[in-house]
């Protein structure tokens, strides 16, 4: 199974949401997806399900991206499937919101660990497979609240801010291995981790986005599509924001 034109694609946080949705956009685009989620079986099945109407296909496990060696063994298992491994999407994220004069330790921590060492885990175990072929597309999922802040949100800030510097430094590190690295920043972006706003500031937020929607998962899906093709050939160390013109 090493031919190149074969696509291979990993993806976490792929049972719901953005997630979900960049699965299904590249299965629909021929790529074998191996997608991992923390904890919705039920949920993981319904997406191979309807991945396997596209091209390609979908196969989800049940890996915690805080966990370096599950991560690896996950990674290991894919190379071992299919052969090379030629893009990656880092979708798993999770919010802990409150203000830093009441954040707790563990809020900050969970947020850190999932958000942040979980694209490390991730990318470590690709690279190498990656720098051997001198070939993979990287994209990790930020936000507009890691490039420009958002209250109540410090640790997600942070920690969304951490994962442009790490997809730069490695877009300057790899990209003579032939490795491109790019991070998408959206908005607000209709999925379960945004369904929790209440109606005021569900409101106030479309009040501020020019475009007066929210965005879609399938939307974000369709740039990081883009993202992990060869027309994206000459895109390396972006932050494309997707946000419906919230930051102007
Ligand atoms: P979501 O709907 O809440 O889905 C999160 C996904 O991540 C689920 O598949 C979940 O699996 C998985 N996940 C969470 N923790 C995990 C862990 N430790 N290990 C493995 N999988 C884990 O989230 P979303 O809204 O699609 O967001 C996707 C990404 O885009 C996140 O990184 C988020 O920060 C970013 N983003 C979202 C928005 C937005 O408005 N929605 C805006 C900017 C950036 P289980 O269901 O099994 O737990």
């Amino acid at each position: 199974m090493g031919d190149s034109a074969h696509r291979v694609a990993l993806v976490t946080g792929g049972s719901r949401g953005i997630g979900r949705a960049t699965v299904l956009a590249l299965a629909r685009d021929g790529h074998d997806v191996a997608f991992c989620y923390r904890s919705d079986d039920e949920a993981a099945r319904a997406v191979e399900k309807e991945a396997a109407q596209g091209a390609g296909t979908a196969t989800g496990t049940r890996v915690d991206v805080t966990d370096a060696a599950a991560v690896r063994a996950w990674v290991t298992a894919t190379e071992d499937r299919w052969g090379h491994i030629d893009a990656a999407v880092t979708a798993a994220g999770i919010t802990r919101d409150n203000p830093l004069v009441l954040m707790e330790d563990e809020q900050w921590r969970q947020v850190i660990d999932t958000n942040l060492d979980g694209v490390y885990h991730v990318c470590r175990a690709v690279v190498f497979g990656m720098m051997k072929r001198r070939a993979g597309a990287i994209v990790n999922l930020s936000s507009v609240a890691g490039v420009y802040g958002h209250g109540t949100q410090t640790n997600y800030s942070a920690s969304k801010a951490g994962i442009i510097g790490f997809s730069r430094a490695l877009a300057k590190e790899a990209g003579r291995a032939g490795i491109r690295v790019n991070a998408v920043a959206p908005g607000f972006i209709e999925t379960d981790m945004v369904a929790a706003m209440n109606d005021k500031a569900r409101k106030e937020a479309l009040s501020s986005i020019p475009l007066r929607r929210m965005g879609t998962a399938e939307e974000v899906a369709d740039l990081v599509a883009y993202l992990v093709s060869d027309r994206a050939a000459y895109i390396t160390g972006a932050v494309l924001q997707i946000d419906g013109g919230i930051t102007i």
